[in-house]
């Protein structure tokens, strides 16, 4: 004998035990998704540092994209090159694949960067009336300014290096880097943007913020 109401209960009942586990399942699902996520964001964390640290230890572990064909690395420099008409960048090889800039900012400075395939290796800031050259005519990337203001500034390029980093994108790193140094075309004209002053210390404001590119003397920047 069947009754009616008491099979639509059951029916009921076993409706409402499937939703139940439909919306466990799904929580389970959600959870484990925020799961997964935190995880990755935790692993590309670890391997960020483990990078970190890696490259701390081997300082000749080299990013892949070291293997830049020279022409594609003579392209992204003249487009730069382009961009900026009061910057002038003469590239040379003079020891084989590695490319030399001499950077010539309108009056102001010049810098001899180093490049390491279109990686910046190192950069040597100097007057724009001072020797570039070697005896033997060759870029000079080993003697510094005779400027304490030069001096400076080559300090803060080398910071400056270090703040644009962004291994899979070179070409980026080397616009970034070059657009902040166009921003010392105003060494001598630009005040500083929290003292108010030209000169502190007989120097002029050498430090250019990194994403603002406004000038601050060094003991005025945060
Ligand atoms: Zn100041």
């Amino acid at each position: 004998m069947l009754d009616p109401l008491r099979g639509e209960t059951v029916l009921t009942f076993k409706m409402v035990c499937i939703l139940i586990y439909m919306v466990f399942i799904i929580q389970l699902q959600y959870h484990a998704g925020l799961a997964s996520g935190l995880l990755n964001q935790q692993s590309l964390k670890r391997s960020a540092n483990q990078m970190g640290v890696s490259a701390k230890r081997r300082p000749k572990a080299q990013p892949t994209t070291l293997v830049l064909p020279p022409q594609y690395v003579d392209d992204v420099i003249n487009r730069i090159d382009r961009m900026f008409p009061e910057m002038s960048i003469q590239l040379s090889r003079p020891n084989g694949t590695s490319a030399m800039l001499l950077v010539t900012l309108g009056k102001v400075l010049k810098v001899i960067v180093v490049m390491r395939s279109l990686f910046i290796d190192r950069t040597i800031v100097k007057g724009y009336n001072e020797n570039v050259y070697t005896e033997d005519g060759k870029l000079d990337i080993w003697s510094k300014s005779n400027y304490q203001v030069f001096q400076k500034v080559t300090d803060h390029a080398t910071t400056a290096l270090l703040h644009y980093q962004l291994p899979q994108m070179p070409d980026v790193v080397v616009r970034s880097f070059m657009t902040w140094l166009r921003s010392y075309i105003k060494l001598f004209q630009a005040p500083c943007q929290r003292c108010g002053k030209f000169l502190q210390d007989g120097l002029p404001p050498t430090w250019r913020d990194f994403r603002t590119l406004e000038a601050f003397h060094d003991t005025c920047r945060q």
